[in-house]
């Protein structure tokens, strides 16, 4: 079992966070240095430590991340103008929480997705 994690504590509301949706696979909240008017990490419930652990066991929750994502964007109204979801992966993708997690960004136009 891998070690709690700073979102698990969220997951179960131990710690402060604005949820903006939860249900039997993942919790959603605002991110607390948003980088975009919308600025949503959706997580599993459940510790998956990086996009590189998944199995075919998590396919269910990894659906339902992307789908909380999209009618999230919808309830944000950032779904009209567009918005982007990212994932990044252990060291060279920049990752700090070792807790998988969609970032749900929007609100602005966001440029292109890497500086050359
Ligand atoms: P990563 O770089 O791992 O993809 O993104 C981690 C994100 O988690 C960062 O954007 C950071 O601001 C956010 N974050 C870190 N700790 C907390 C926290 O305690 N609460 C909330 N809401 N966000 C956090």
């Amino acid at each position: 079992m891998p070690e709690d994690t700073i979102f698990s504590r969220i997951v179960r509301g131990e710690i402060p966070a604005d949820v903006v949706h939860q249900d039997d696979l993942v919790t959603a909240f605002r991110d607390i240095q948003p980088l975009a008017p919308t600025h949503i990490l959706i997580v599993p419930n459940r510790i998956i430590p990086t996009l590189a652990d998944v199995s075919a066991d998590d396919e269910a929750v990894l659906g339902r991340m992307l789908r909380v994502a999209a009618d999230l964007a919808a309830d944000e109204g950032v779904a009209r103008n567009g918005y982007r979801v990212m994932i990044n992966c252990r060291e060279h993708g920049g990752q700090e929480v070792y807790h998988l997690h969609l970032h749900l960004l929007g609100g602005r136009p966001l440029g292109r997705m890497l500086i050359r």
